[in-house]
């Protein structure tokens, strides 16, 4: 494969292993379940440990078959380099544990997934301080900002409620100020949309969702678009102020999460997700088709109250996404009247699982203020828009009309 050739998506993903040597022609990467690599001589060892050799160390700083799918989610996101982790929750927790310090202060979306609402909750426990606030407005953003403020983070599509964070607005606000924004890119994947295109210094996947797709693995990854000028960001740690400004980031990613705090993803899933990866584009402008047809059919039944999708002209960001993202998501969710019994309902379902994940190949329907959100108040719940009666669904790759008949029955009484 031509270094110099810019492929499309989905080529380049499907080529990305023949970049490197592969063992005996073999079109996947190989699945080294090796914990540890071994050189031919104790000073190539040192050499490797020293970063004057290429070389893998042990594997919870990197493993061959992790590397491949770091190779591709980068490709995907056309970043500099990528980190993966055993799950997209240690993505996010890479964040804190090698960005930020005590003292420092962070800027989130309040429209957030709710594990990750919990791992800030968590976070600000540690002495980061975190503010919440409405990030589809960007006034809101600048006016929580301070001296202290070392990362904006927001969601894309938020999960949920599909709230859209004004995503070009902060993008030119955090650079402007020189402050790292990271982008949670799971709900749209790179497929839809690149953080790096508005600026974003990181991206993040959980790669268990849309990336992997079927369902079957875990795993996170955390990429460095290559926009944000490491010079400028105050917690670099001495050893790696000696890299080369572009590089620091990534390295204090790996170093500081992955070696020091070990979320590292197995070499079973890696290979799992790399499979997965390869059909992205595909399994979304389905799921992304489906979507929309079950938006537009929900917002015609008698029982639903809301119907909450970016791809419905009455999203308050319709706009927004239709410039920035290449469709409008695989994730919707809606109210049912209260008046109406919402299990009842849900448990007329055929074709839609009760499960909670998101970005399989299957249909998933979570009714999530009664799970994700069980144990967080009602004040908080409120702040973020879940209404008792919100149901979550993950549109799968079903055949549509299977899709929108089982929604139609279980909601006609
Ligand atoms: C699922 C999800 C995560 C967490 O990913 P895991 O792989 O489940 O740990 C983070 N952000 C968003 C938006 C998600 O949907």
């Amino acid at each position: 494969m031509s270094a110099e050739k810019k492929y499309g998506f989905t080529t380049s993903v499907l080529h990305s292993d023949r970049s490197k040597p592969i063992e005996h022609g073999s079109l996947h990467r190989p699945v080294h379940t090796s914990a540890t690599f071994s050189y031919a001589s104790a000073s190539e060892l040192a050499a490797v440990f020293q970063g004057k050799q290429p070389g893998y160390r042990y594997a919870r700083q990197g493993n061959p078959t992790v590397g491949a799918l770091e190779d591709k989610i980068n490709r995907m996101e056309d970043g500099v380099a990528t980190t993966c982790f055993s799950s997209g929750m240690a993505a996010i927790g890479s964040l804190f544990q090698a960005l930020l310090k005590a003292g420092d202060h962070v800027v989130s979306s309040v429209f957030l997934f709710g594990n990750t609402r919990y791992q800030w909750n968590t976070i600000a426990g540690l002495g980061v301080d975190v503010d919440f606030v409405d990030a589809t407005d960007v006034s809101q953003v600048e006016k929580a900002l301070r001296p202290t403020t070392r990362i904006v983070f927001v969601e894309t599509i938020a999960n949920p409620r599909t709230q859209i964070a004004d995503l070009e607005k902060i993008g030119r606000l955090c650079q402007e100020k020189g402050i790292l924004l990271a982008v949670d890119n799971t709900m749209t994947s790179p497929w839809l949309f690149r953080p790096k295109s508005i600026g974003a210094a990181l991206s993040i996947n959980s790669l268990t969702k849309f990336i992997g797709g079927h369902g079957n693995a875990m795993g996170g990854s955390v990429t460095d678009t290559g926009v944000f000028d490491w010079a400028r960001y105050p917690n670099i740690a001495e050893g790696f102020k000696k890299l080369p400004a572009s590089q620091r980031g990534n390295a204090q990613i790996r170093a500081k999460a992955l070696r020091d705090f070990g979320a590292c993803l197995g070499p079973e899933s890696a290979h799992h997700i790399a499979v997965g990866a390869e059909t992205l584009a595909l399994r979304m402008e389905r799921s992304c088709a489906n979507a929309l047809a079950l938006a537009k059919m929900l917002e015609t039944e008698k029982a639903v109250t809301a119907v909450y999708y970016p791809g419905l002209s009455s999203h308050p960001q319709h706009d927004l996404a239709s410039r920035l993202f290449s469709g409008f998501g695989g994730m919707l969710s809606f109210e049912i009247d209260e008046k109406v019994d919402l299990f009842a309902c849900l448990n007329r379902l055929k074709i839609g699982i009760f499960a909670s994940n998101l970005g399989d190949t299957r249909t998933l329907v979570n009714p999530v203020a009664h799970t994700i959100y069980y144990d967080m108040s009602d004040a908080a719940k409120k702040e973020q828009g879940i209404a008792s009666s919100l149901v979550r669904v993950s549109v799968g790759i079903e055949d549509t009309q299977d899709i929108l008949d089982d929604f139609h029955q279980a909601l006609s009484f």
